[in-house]
């Protein structure tokens, strides 16, 4: 039976704390936690589901946002229709950037804000991320434009970091001229 994930609000100081280091390999409960986030994300990207459960699409969960403060994050990555590749990093860290940055067009979101935040989040167009899948492997993966911004939005979520807190107050919207647009 399907249960949907409790997934804390922003307001919640949880979401605000350095997340610490998750011990290797990681127990029974969390990887049964990873199939339960990778179950409810590629849901809530498929209509028919996100319909049924009443699930806002998301392509990305960070551990802290389940009240546990250790650094372990999903993605689920669709890359073409109903296609999904899928990402735990346990952690990661961002070991190098891109110069160039961009951001989405449509500003971001999360799925511990349940609110429209209007606003361009800059962010580097690619990255690369090391660190260990469950059972203590070590990883590296390279990622570009979408991928390489979620990335980044859930490596700020170990960090106390939402992604409000980057949008530039007095310039809240980039041209394509400043900044190129995804
Ligand atoms: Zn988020």
């Amino acid at each position: 039976m399907y249960k949907k994930l409790d997934i804390l609000d922003e307001k919640d100081e949880r979401l605000r704390k350095i997340s610490v280091d998750a011990k290797l390999p990681l127990n029974k409960e969390y990887k049964k936690i990873i199939k339960d986030i990778i179950t409810e994300l590629t849901y809530s990207q498929i209509d028919e589901y996100a319909k049924k459960y009443d699930l806002r699409p998301g392509m990305g969960l960070a551990f802290p946002q389940l009240g546990i403060n250790e650094r372990i994050i999903v993605i689920v990555h669709e890359v073409e229709d109903g296609v999904f590749d899928e990402y735990v990093v346990v952690n990661p860290k961002i070991v190098s950037n891109s110069n160039e940055e961009i951001a989405s067009e449509a500003g971001e979101g999360c799925l511990s804000v349940n609110r429209d935040i209007d606003g361009h989040v800059k962010r580097y167009a690619r990255v690369t991320v090391e660190g260990y899948d469950e059972d203590g492997n070590m990883i590296r993966i390279r990622a570009r434009e979408e991928l390489s911004i979620a990335f980044q939005h859930e490596i700020d979520h170990l960090n106390g970091i939402l992604f409000y807190d980057r949008i530039d107050k007095n310039h809240k919207f980039y041209t394509e001229d400043e900044l190129r647009l995804i």
